[in-house]
């Protein structure tokens, strides 16, 4: 869990896997005069090592091969892909699923008795890659749980950030409308008021 993913009250439950999916920060705009940059978490494998030890996923030293490397930024690019649909539209995506199917396989789990809550998901490797089995959990849990569906990337193409939906009837689509969804709503006015101007003359 993030410093992050607290400020915005991300469920527990899915706060490791809202913060894997915003390690690559793709926004690009103007606030308060000040560019944006770019900026990607996960530059090489010991980045990727150092992330999941943060996020209390693994525990030991070593860092990742190149090969879990490759494939945790499959499995991200896949997990974004999948979110940056509409929640109804996620399930009719066969391009989408087939690809995150895919990105998932290398990261194995297993079913366990926990006790008084029950049962749970625990990932099957010891070494790095179970690191990213605890994120594969998170997203089958939160399917489970319902609160997937309110997992979204922003609909602003110059922000792209995976926020969580707190909305009460869930149909947020961007992570703040002050910022993302004002500057959009401004953009088609200008656009709009641009056409009108233009069939006028
Ligand atoms: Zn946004």
């Amino acid at each position: 869990m993030s410093k992050e993913s607290r400020k915005f009250q991300v469920p527990d439950g899915l706060a490791n896997l809202y913060d894997f999916a915003n390690t690559l920060d793709l926004r690009h705009f103007t606030h308060h005069g000040i560019q944006h940059r770019q900026a990607d978490e996960l530059q090489d494998p010991v980045a990727l090592g150092e992330w999941m030890r943060w996020h209390g996923l693994i525990k030991h030293v070593a860092a990742p091969s190149q090969k879990t490397f490759e494939a945790a930024l499959q499995l991200r690019d896949a997990i974004r892909d999948y979110l940056k649909c509409e929640p109804a539209e996620r399930y009719r995506r066969l391009i989408v699923t087939t690809a995150l199917n895919t990105a998932m396989e290398p990261f194995a789990l297993r079913v366990a008795a926990i006790g008084k809550h029950g049962f749970a998901l625990r990932p099957m490797p010891t070494d790095a890659e179970a690191g990213l089995s605890g994120i594969v959990a998170e997203l089958y849990d939160a399917a489970s749980a319902g609160t997937l569906d309110r997992l979204k990337m922003c609909a602003a193409d110059e922000c792209q950030r995976v926020f969580f939906d707190h909305s009460r009837p869930g149909t947020r689509r961007w992570c703040q409308s002050t910022l993302c969804g004002n500057r959009e709503k401004t953009r088609t006015y200008r656009q709009r008021h641009r056409d009108d101007t233009a069939s006028q003359i």
